[in-house]
């Protein structure tokens, strides 16, 4: 739905939405004309013949004139078949045409549909986590003295221990995502339009990751901040 908003918002400010506007309204409420939802509860599989109807849709030209953006939610419902009826589409699409696969099952896609896409990894809020004031406070200034002084220096040194560093890298991604799913949150983030929040979070998650398994933590933070955090 961000990705929706981003492209058929009223602002001109590429890459941000309004929420304000009739396009963001009704993509909220689901009723904007170019934007396709199929639904993971939708009785109907997501059959050969469905996928071709489907195709079909997004080749039609948009109501709007802006393009069409098509949301199919746990794409693993689709089959061989009903993937292989994808790929062309996947591969050349129409101009200003937008795919969005969801899925929690990521195995059960076919490899080469997944050749096709751009990934990105999310995975669920961990409710569990609380942080205080005082740790948003202090790595709320760290990432404002990284953009204002370029230097990752005061980030390593406070991340020197692992389990800290995995901490800060849980609250990072709970920020960027409340960038992007909460309507005016005071967030670090501001700075960044939601599609760069959704960018940067799946390298966070990323990183988190490899942290669990690889010893050398810093220097794939240092990359990470220098990289992504510092402009
Ligand atoms: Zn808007």
């Amino acid at each position: 739905m961000v990705l929706a908003k981003t492209v058929f918002c009223s602002t001109k400010q590429a890459g941000l939405f309004c929420g304000e506007c009739s396009s963001c309204k009704r993509i909220e409420k689901q009723v904007f004309p170019d934007v396709l939802t199929f639904r993971e509860n939708d009785e109907e599989d997501l059959k050969v013949e469905n996928v071709r109807e489907i195709i079909y849709q997004m080749e039609v030209a948009p109501l709007e004139g802006k393009g069409k953006v098509c949301c199919i939610e746990e794409a693993h419902r689709m089959n061989a078949a009903s993937s292989n009826a994808f790929l062309k589409t996947l591969e050349e699409p129409k101009e200003g045409r937008y795919f969005v696969l969801t899925s929690t099952k990521p195995g059960s896609l076919l490899p080469t549909l997944i050749s096709r896409s751009m990934v990105f990894h999310f995975k669920p809020q961990e409710a569990s986590i609380v942080f205080s004031k005082e740790e948003t406070e202090l790595w709320e200034s760290l990432l404002l003295n990284l953009r204002k002084e370029k230097n990752t220096e005061a980030i390593l040194e406070h991340c020197e221990e692992k389990s800290v560093c995995l901490r800060f890298l849980l609250w990072i991604q709970a920020s960027l995502r409340n960038r992007v799913v909460l309507e005016n949150d005071p967030s670090p983030f501001q700075y960044l339009s939601p599609m760069d929040c959704v960018y940067k979070y799946q390298l966070v998650v990323e990183l988190e990751r490899k942290l669990q398994s690889n010893a050398n933590h810093g220097l794939l933070l240092e990359s990470l901040m220098r990289k992504e955090f510092r402009a």
